[in-house]
């Protein structure tokens, strides 16, 4: 099997390199930074330089995966941004930062990554529960909630022009204690990505276009 994951320096990216390599799988992942380069050939990944949230970087990632033919790509990559929520209007720099990692930089991944994808191959995007309209009962973290739900949006597209020879989901990892989650959370990161993988392995066809939990339960949009 062959995966490539996005945003793979640390918390859930990191783990999902380190579970596929387990696996036996070839595994290419990115990182900004020397030390998460470093952490990704470390485990025996190939270690690509990527900052989806900057535009000249982010075009390059076709000329790095050129060629290749991914079983599964996971777009991880994601930010927080500010705790505030209701109808306070975040500070400008905190929309761009957000919003450019979690929303621009899967529309400028996504298509280049469609190019190197295996036939009937999967593209599995990290959203998560907080971007859900459906299910919404607070409007806690409202940027950070408001990104996610538009980066749902984005994936239901890629699962229409993509459908006929992709699988694309929308995953929710749960609550897990990573930097973003916090030492708080529900889970640990083996156990999310566990489950995530699980899902992964075993979609099919009409799989295609769904939200889907770490533990296989749907998500409504
Ligand atoms: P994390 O521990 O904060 O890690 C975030 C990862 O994204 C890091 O590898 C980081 O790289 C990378 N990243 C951030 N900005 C980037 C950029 N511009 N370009 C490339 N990579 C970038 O978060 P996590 O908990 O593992 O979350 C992973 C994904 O799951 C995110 O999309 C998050 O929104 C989603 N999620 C998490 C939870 C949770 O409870 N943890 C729940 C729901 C959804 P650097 O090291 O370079 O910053």
């Amino acid at each position: 099997m062959n995966v490539l994951v996005i945003g793979a320096s640390r918390g859930l990216g990191l783990e999902f390199a380190r579970q596929f390599l387990a696996d036996g799988a070839t595994v290419s992942a990115t990182a900004r930074d020397a030390a998460g380069l470093e952490r990704l050939r470390a485990l025996g990944a190939t270690a690509l330089t990527l900052d989806v949230a900057d535009a000249v970087s982010a075009s390059g990632l076709a000329a790095q995966i050129k060629g290749a033919k991914f079983d599964i790509a996971i777009v991880n990559a994601g930010a927080g941004g500010p705790r505030s929520g209701g109808l306070d209007a975040p500070p400008e720099a905190d929309f761009d930062l957000v919003m450019h990692t979690n929303v621009l930089g899967p529309m400028r991944v996504i298509p280049q990554i469609a190019e190197a994808l295996a036939p009937g191959g999967t593209i599995a995007v990290l959203s998560s529960m907080m971007g859900s309209i459906g299910s919404r009962t607070s409007a806690g973290m409202s940027l950070y909630r408001a990104s996610k739900s538009a980066v749902n949006s984005v994936l239901k597209d890629a699962s229409l022009v993509l459908g006929a020879k992709a699988v694309c989901v929308a995953l929710h990892p749960g609550w897990v204690r990573t930097d973003m989650g916090g030492s708080g959370a529900d889970i640990d990161a083996p156990t999310s990505v566990a489950g995530m993988k699980k899902v992964l392995t075993g979609l099919k066809a009409k799989d295609n276009g769904s939200f889907v939990n770490y533990d296989g339960s749907a998500i409504p949009w």
